[in-house]
């Protein structure tokens, strides 16, 4: 009989407490978020893949000095740059990123002396298709400037 009422009152006092857990916890804030139709923000420091940055009409800066891809230990980056007619310059014409070799190491990001590339804040990156971290990235600044 001395064991019906120790269990009874050891269920109730587990129910209990198991409530007030519940109640207190019940009016804070989430710490989830309703992914993916919400997603988290970054910090400054992540580092998504790399992307290209623009000027203020959406040009890249980049001047193709090539510097980034010659730092680049997995050999992951490929660009070229074609001269127009009448200009002293050249203008990027192809900036390509494959990201299945990129260990994020931040070697092109360094070289870059032309504030012209930088770590994107991107991380919902999940694909099954190996095609999709081949990535367009003058492509992606010109869709970023629609
Ligand atoms: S180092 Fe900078 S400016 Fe030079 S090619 Fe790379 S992104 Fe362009
Ligand atoms: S972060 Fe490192 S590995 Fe990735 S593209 Fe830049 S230099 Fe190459």
């Amino acid at each position: 009989m001395g064991g019906y009422f120790t269990d009874l009152f050891t269920g109730t006092k587990s129910l209990l407490d198991g409530m007030w857990v519940t109640l207190k916890e019940f009016p804070r804030r989430p710490v989830t978020l309703n992914y993916p139709h919400e997603s988290v923000k970054m910090y400054p420091r992540f580092r998504g893949h790399i992307e290209l940055i623009g000027d203020k009409d959406g040009k890249p800066n980049c001047i193709v000095c090539s510097m980034c891809q010659r730092a680049c230990p997995s050999g992951c980056i490929s660009l070229a740059g074609v001269k127009p007619e009448g200009e002293k310059k050249k203008v990027l014409s192809r900036y390509i990123l494959d990201f299945t070799t990129c260990s994020l190491c931040g070697s092109c990001v360094e070289s870059c002396n032309f504030n012209a590339l930088r770590f994107s804040n991107e991380y919902n990156l999940a694909s099954t298709r190996k095609e999709d971290f081949i990535m367009d990235l003058l492509q992606r600044l010109e869709e970023q400037n629609r």
